[in-house]
């Protein structure tokens, strides 16, 4: 009997053999279920040994193969790149593969009803109803049927078996429509179309190559990349391509876009999918009938049969980095899946990752430049306010000048979004009488007040309580006072200046779910808005043609921190908000509020010098050795007490290996010391860029024999110093 070796999607070191009897079509890539320990699990064939690999041993046998086709090698390949990569178990990064187990059935069929010719002999009130209903909704589930009808469920078997009603079994999950390559789409200005042609050659040639589409906000990155999806569904009938987008809210506005170009909704793929839409992207994804699948990073991971062509939207985005389980950053992994799959990546960007920008000069990814707006739409004027000069009254966040504009605006019948990256109302809470500042227990994380509930809720974990009557530490009465400012409280300042405004506050407070942000959208679009006060949620990828005054609030608040990416973060952050003024017809402008205004990345966005603020960041870097001129990865550890985390961050320290030009720092407290009970320390390793840290991590965490109920984990190219 053949030999299946079959990993499991579970924290085990190495996949296992098994016996494949015969009778079972079993193929390399195949998804399987094969006993492990008491029960039948899923797994996936990583290869098939020929007989004799099972000569002299006693092994289990294959139970039964998923009608699935095989996990394509390139998929293999790939999982076992990223665990190796990521510090991981195969197992972790396979199961982020098999995120729905529905999808491995086909789908399962319900049962619907339509109207026949045939008049029922006995007609009453309620089967003219229901027979309305059904002419009116065509073929449908009972239950679906009757609600519409306000009538019992008997009504319909009623007339079903009157012959009126007509059953029908069906699929429950339906194939997505597939796209229409040839409508039409804008007709390009000439960048837009020699970029594009570089795109389609390159789709057409069928080897892997990474592109930068490096263009200003508006300049129609959008509509060149959907050329090469265009491209890319002609080129072959099975192609399948994926593309990646920092946030779910995004996805509803682009969505329509997709429909417009291509005549059907691409497959999505996002932690709000509810069970049956996940199952159904996933079933036709591995199935490879799902042509284009558009999704949050984690859609990365999906078993494509044949990806040609992944495009990653807001390349420099954050979000696109994992923090948790297995850590990883989608872009780079894209690049490699699509190194294994022979595919194209095109990373899109208005202010590209200094990573990016550096690989893009040595020629490792090449570059398409959009330098414009096409039409009358151009970039917004930038200013930088003083907040040193003329400063905002007390306890108010609005300086004079930036109140100036917004009247202006108002008067124009123009609108302003003002940006502050702060939710709430106040992002500390603190008791006039002692001075306590509210914590969450057992942390140093402040506690931010958030006045439309009346709670102070912690951002970091997400404890909350209702605002106390009296000072937790003190007791006295009616004293807790925020301090600073959230969305909330400088909506209350515009409220008061500008009484006759319309103002929303656009966060993900307010905006839970895509109904409740497109509503927000919407109003905007439609005018219905006049003072948008939003979050970074309002940052990226919606076009408001009247909005023509971008007011920044606090621009230094992502300075702090002391991250290594801190000022490009801000840089990133700021022009894509500034950029969202002026998008039509009308000039835009921003205003920037700053107390350090010769700052390099204040400096540089007023000048609209990206370039040459890259080019001081990457001098800093190259000093130092980072990122991406050296390699960095994180240990984090964490333990119920103080004492353990701190005995076995001596142990780790005593177990590092010797590496030829690694450093070690740590172990230092983690920024957030405390995190739901657990006390963290981190160790941060910096190694030249041609050492293959994930090596080295691997040795040294494969020494450790940690007590057990201290965790650790490993972060390889760290993003976030939490
Ligand atoms: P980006 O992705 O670079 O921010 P988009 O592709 O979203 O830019 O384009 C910005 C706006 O300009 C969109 O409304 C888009 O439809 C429009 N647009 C882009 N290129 C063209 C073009 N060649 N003709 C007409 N409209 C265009």
């Amino acid at each position: 009997m053949p030999v299946a070796r079959i990993l499991f999607p579970l924290p085990l070191p190495e996949p296992f053999d098994y016996a494949v009897p015969p009778g079972l079509d079993v193929q390399a890539g195949s998804y399987v279920s094969a006993p492990l320990g008491k029960h039948e699990r899923l797994g996936v064939v990583l290869e098939l040994l020929p007989d004799s690999a099972g000569e002299g041993r006693t092994l289990k046998e294959v139970a039964a193969v998923y009608p699935t086709p095989p996990m394509s090698s390139a998929m293999r390949d790939f999982i076992l790149w990223a665990a190796r990569y990521t510090v991981s178990h195969p197992g972790h990064v396979l199961g982020m593969a098999l995120r729905s187990r529905g999808g491995l059935s086909p789908s399962p069929t319900e049962t619907v009803y339509e109207a026949t010719d045939a008049a029922p002999a006995r007609i009453t009130e309620a089967r003219t109803k229901l027979l309305e209903a059904s002419r009116r909704l065509g073929p449908q589930s009972a239950s679906v049927l009757s609600e519409a009808a306000g009538v019992s469920a008997g009504v319909v078997k009623g007339l079903a078996d009157a012959g009126a009603l007509r059953a029908r079994s069906v699929a429950t999950d339906l194939p997505f429509d597939p796209p229409d390559p040839d409508r039409k789409g804008a007709v390009l200005t000439a960048e837009q179309a020699e970029a594009a042609d570089a795109l389609k050659q390159s789709v057409a040639a069928g080897a892997f190559a990474t592109f930068l589409i490096d263009g200003v906000t508006g300049s129609g990155k959008t509509e060149v990349y959907f050329e090469a999806i265009a491209e890319a569904l002609r080129a072959d009938p099975d192609s399948q391509i994926l593309v990646l987008l920092p946030e779910i809210a995004l996805t509803q506005a682009i969505l329509s876009r997709f429909e417009a170009r291509f005549g059907a909704t691409p497959a999505p793929w996002h932690s709000g999918l509810s069970d049956r839409e996940r199952r159904r992207t996933w079933r036709e994804v591995a199935n490879g009938r799902a042509r284009i699948v558009i999704g949050a990073r984690s859609a990365l991971f999906l078993p494509f049969l044949k990806l040609k062509l992944i495009i990653i939207d807001e390349e420099h985005d954050g979000s696109y980095k994992q923090e948790d389980g297995v850590t990883y950053h989608a872009r780079d992994m894209a690049v490699m899946r699509a190194k294994l799959e022979d595919a194209i990546v095109v990373l899109a960007s208005a202010t590209p990752a200094l990573e990016t920008v550096v690989n893009a000069e040595t020629g490792r990814y090449q570059r398409l430049q959009l330098s414009a707006r096409p039409g009358a739409s151009r970039l917004p004027d930038v200013d930088l306010v003083d907040l040193r000069k003329a400063p905002p009254e007390r306890n108010h966040w609005l300086s004079p000048h930036l109140i100036h504009a917004m009247q202006e605006t108002l008067a124009a019948g123009e609108q302003t979004l003002l940006f502050l990256n702060r939710r709430g109302y106040a992002p500390l809470v603190i008791c006039k009488s002692c001075g306590e500042r509210l914590k969450t227990p057992g942390t140093e994380n402040w506690l931010t007040e958030h006045r439309y509930t009346g709670r102070l809720v912690c951002h970091v974990t997400g404890y909350s309580i209702p605002k106390p009557k009296t000072c937790p530490q003190c007791g006295a009465a009616d004293s807790l006072m925020g301090v600073g400012p959230g969305v909330e409280r400088v909506a209350e300042e515009v409220r008061v200046l500008m009484p006759e405004a319309r103002i929303e506050i656009f966060s993900s407070d307010t905006a839970q779910g895509g109904e409740a942000t497109r509503g927000i959208v919407d109003r905007m679009e439609r005018g219905e808005i006049d003072v948008l006060i939003g979050t970074q949620i309002v940052a990226k990828g919606h076009n408001f043609p009247n909005l023509t005054l971008v007011g920044v609030v606090d621009a230094d608040s992502g300075m702090k921190g002391g991250d290594l990416r801190a000022g490009e973060r801000t840089y990133q952050l700021l022009s894509q908000v500034a950029g969202r003024a002026g998008r039509a017809e009308r000039p835009g402008r921003a205003l920037v509020q700053t107390y350090a205004p010769d700052n390099p990345a204040m400096m540089a966005l007023a000048d609209n010098n990206r370039d040459g603020f890259l080019q001081i960041e990457r001098d800093v870097r190259a000093e130092l050795g980072l990122p991406p001129f050296g390699r960095l990865a994180a240990m984090i550890l964490s333990a119920p007490s103080a004492q353990m985390v701190d005995e076995a961050a001596q142990d780790i320290i005593r177990n590092a290996p010797n590496g030829e030009g690694i450093e070690v720092f740590g172990p230092a407290p983690a920024p957030i010391t405390v995190l739901r009970g657990r006390h963290r320390r981190r160790f941060l390793v910096k190694s030249p860029k041609n050492i293959d840290l994930s090596a080295y991590m691997a040795a040294w965490t494969a020494r450790l024999k940690l007590p057990n109920p201290v965790r650790m984990s490993v972060d390889i190219d760290p993003y976030s110093f939490l």
